[in-house]
């Protein structure tokens, strides 16, 4: 197997194809800590693709409640306990150097699912470490996920002992999903017939609908279970990073590139989508004022899903802050800690990217701030908090000024007259 350089794990690893990187790559950024759970997005996207017959249960999007749920059911835990049993205990990392943009979570010693199936299994049989979920672990997303329950889960009668904030023993949170368009995609790497494949110019992953023989083999490895088999047609499908939006050909979007359907629904305003610049060996580039790097590689405050899965996922989190830390850290890897104290206690930078979400439906491709006053200085969770109404600045691919925005959001006072209004 050739050796290809995953920056999330700090290490070269096995991957059955040689590398090869796109310049710009399809990448965003969901801040956990916002999502209500309103399933908006999910909408969008099924409102757009997914809404003819044989798609019923077909959700490219979703969102689903951790730790009790997911979609496919389980679908975490059943390959975190497959890796387990192919490498048992042994799933671990040793800390770096953060500041080292090629190893800042330090280094994965585990196997990863490409490097599991080596071992698992014989060369021939598979390429991933992975399995096929049955039919009814697709058809009920969502059910009893937010039905509260006891400490005997006894249906209807609430855990009365937590209640406050950072962390306390009932919790929960909401985690939205799309496809990751993966550096290593295991859908690619698993597809006999090379039907699914990396697009140069964005890395988004799609499915070649003409070449799919419906084998199921990329549902299998997918760690994600993110693409999906469509039964009346008998191909597989998966989400397609909304690629007429992003590269501009869209007739909505005006030859200017802009963010997908789920990203320009949300609600929360917790998610942002971009392209990211990358070097030659995959890393990503440095572009200092381009909103996901920051967040990623400057503030370290984003995260990827599960790294340890190997395939080097494009969705990035910003971890919510009230959940038992070792939980986070098997989901998010170990940058979690930092991620949470930074995001906790905001500088004026992260203050102002954070104001960028959702201010337009348009790619942002860098962003400036200009210094305002300052407006409150007190105390933050009992440390020294000072705060500046700072105006943060976004720009499209050409330079052109998208829109700007404030730290201290505008207040509207409706008017006496439409009161009862709408
Ligand atoms: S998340 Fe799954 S379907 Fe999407 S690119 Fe990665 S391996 Fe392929
Ligand atoms: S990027 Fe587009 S296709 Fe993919 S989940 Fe979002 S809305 Fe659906
Ligand atoms: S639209 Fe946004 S806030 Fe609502 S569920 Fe989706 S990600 Fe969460």
């Amino acid at each position: 197997m050739p050796n290809v350089y995953n920056w999330q794990l700090g290490r070269d690893m096995g991957y059955p194809y040689e590398a090869e990187y796109p310049k710009r790559q399809f990448a965003f950024v969901f801040n956990t800590n916002r999502c209500i759970g309103c399933q908006t997005c999910t909408m969008a996207c099924k409102s757009t693709w997914t809404f003819s017959k044989g798609q019923e249960n077909m959700w490219w999007a979703n969102v689903e409640t951790k730790p009790y749920g997911g979609y496919p059911q389980h679908w975490d835990v059943k390959i975190l306990k497959l890796l387990q049993q192919a490498n048992p205990d042994a799933q671990t990392w040793t800390p770096g150097d953060a500041s080292n943009p090629r190893q800042p979570y330090g280094t994965f010693d585990g196997k990863t699912v490409f490097e599991a199936a080596e071992k698992m299994l014989s060369p021939d049989s598979a390429r991933v470490l992975g399995y096929l979920p049955k039919d009814e672990e697709w058809i009920n997303p969502n059910i009893y996920e937010d039905n509260p329950s006891g400490k005997t889960g006894i249906k209807g009668q609430y855990d009365t002992s937590g209640t406050s904030l950072p962390e306390h023993k009932t919790w929960f949170f909401y985690l939205a999903r799309i496809c990751n368009h993966c550096q290593y995609p295991a859908c690619v790497a698993a597809c006999p017939r090379k039907a699914v494949y990396k697009r140069p110019e964005d890395g988004i992953v799609l499915v070649n609908q003409q070449e799919c023989r419906g084998y199921r083999k990329c549902v299998e490895a997918c760690p994600y279970k993110k693409t999906m088999y469509r039964g009346n047609t008998r191909i597989s499908e998966k989400c397609v990073g909304c690629y007429p939006r992003v590269e501009g050909s869209d007739p909505e979007s005006k030859g200017l590139p802009m963010e997908t359907r789920c990203m320009a629904a949300c609600i929360g305003q917790i998610r942002m989508q971009g392209t990211v610049l990358l070097n030659e060996d995959g890393t990503w580039a440095e572009d200092r004022n381009h909103p996901l790097y920051y967040l990623v590689h400057v503030a370290k405050v984003a995260l990827p899903l599960y790294p340890q899965f190997g395939t080097e996922p494009n969705g990035y989190y910003i971890p919510p802050r009230w959940v038992p830390r070792p939980y986070l850290h098997q989901m998010f890897g170990p940058g979690v800690d930092a991620a949470i104290e930074r995001y906790m206690y905001p500088d004026r930078e992260l203050l102002a990217v954070l104001q960028l979400f959702r201010r337009s439906n348009r790619i942002i491709y860098r962003y400036k701030m200009e210094e305002g006053p300052k407006v409150y200085e007190g105390t933050l969770r009992g440390k020294p908090f000072e705060m500046y109404d700072d105006t943060v600045i976004a720009y499209g691919p050409n330079g052109e000024e998208l829109f700007r925005t404030k730290i201290e959001e505008p207040i509207y006072v409706r008017p006496a007259v439409h009161q009862n209004s709408i």
